[in-house]
């Protein structure tokens, strides 16, 4: 019997209600700070082509580090094992903006996705492409299948105003000679790349391709190859909830990665990929209600990679 995957989401849906005031939305960001924390969206999409969705689902918002992934998942592509040689692949135990870590490891960020170690994937992405914040804008548009996807200047902006730590991420990793390009330029693609506006449904759509061993199974573009969507998938089980990542495999058990912009997104390979969003955040930077809607999506369909 095939599962009512809109029955699960719709319940979910009710089931979180009373967790939609318990978080608090990211401030750090002024423009963040001024998002409704009650809303909340999820968003189904399978392999096959089925889109399930409920609530703001087609709300656009922040996707800040979700974005990480995209610019991952091209540079390695490009850049094979060389890139491991910049960032490693272990979970950090540490804040995702932490500094103190950087200067122990001598200038190595210890994964893709904490900010230092995302700020190095941007560097290379910036090598690889010429006009990268357009390339990457268009990338996301083709993996969404939405050209209507773009950059909310306003939240860029409002980062670069106050994103001291990163801009001394940035520093500190020149210093180590692991920046190529200009710190400005980094921060600015960097920056634009966290304030990229999504819907649940665009990131389902967007992700499908690691469900589905790197390629679009819906227009059966490469994305990028299977070793390195089962490579992706790895590190997004092992790093992609900030300090929260064993809590998130013991409670959802999929890989997922999230943003303080309230938004998750898991994948179920073989099988589909699952956004939620959620602004209130818990105290780990993750989606409060999203992180429960996602423990009861794979009680309630009792699936998950273990
Ligand atoms: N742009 C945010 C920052 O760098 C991204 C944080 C996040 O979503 O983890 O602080």
């Amino acid at each position: 019997m095939s599962t009512d995957y809109q029955a699960i989401i719709n319940r979910i849906k009710d089931e979180v209600k009373p967790l939609l005031t318990q978080g608090k939305v990211a401030t750090y960001i002024p423009a963040l700070a001024r998002i409704n924390p009650y809303r909340f969206g999820m968003a189904v999409y399978t392999i096959n082509g089925e889109l399930f969705t409920c609530g703001d689902a087609q709300e656009y918002f922040s996707i800040q580090s979700i974005s990480k992934v995209f610019t991952l998942a091209r540079v390695m592509d490009r850049l094979g094992d060389a890139l491991w040689d910049r960032v490693g692949r272990e979970a950090s135990g540490n804040p995702f903006n932490s500094l103190v870590q950087l200067e122990y490891e001598n200038g190595k960020p210890r994964n893709p996705f904490i900010n230092a170690g995302a700020l190095v994937i941007t560097d290379c992405f910036i090598q690889e492409e010429q006009n990268a914040m357009s390339k990457l804008r268009d990338f996301v548009r083709a993996c969404a299948a939405n050209p209507n996807i773009d950059f909310d200047e306003e939240v860029a902006a409002s980062e670069k105003l106050t994103g001291h730590r990163n801009a001394a991420l940035a520093n500190f990793l020149k210093s180590y000679g692991n920046l190529i390009n200009e710190v400005e330029e980094v921060l600015d693609v960097y920056f634009h790349q966290c304030s990229l506006s999504m819907s649940c449904a665009d990131l389902s759509r967007a992700f499908l391709f690691l469900a589905n061993a790197g390629t679009d199974p819906l227009t059966c573009a490469a994305v990028c190859g299977p070793r390195q969507a089962k490579r992706i998938n790895a590190l997004m089980q092992t790093c992609g909830l900030y300090d929260e990542g064993g809590e998130f495999a013991y409670r959802v058990g999929l890989p997922g990665k999230s943003g303080v912009g309230g938004g998750i997104v898991a994948v179920m390979p073989g099988e589909l990929t699952v956004a939620v969003w959620s602004p209130a955040l818990n105290q780990a930077g993750n989606s409060l209600a999203g992180m429960k809607a996602l423990e009861l999506f794979t009680t309630y369909t009792a699936r998950s990679i273990f």
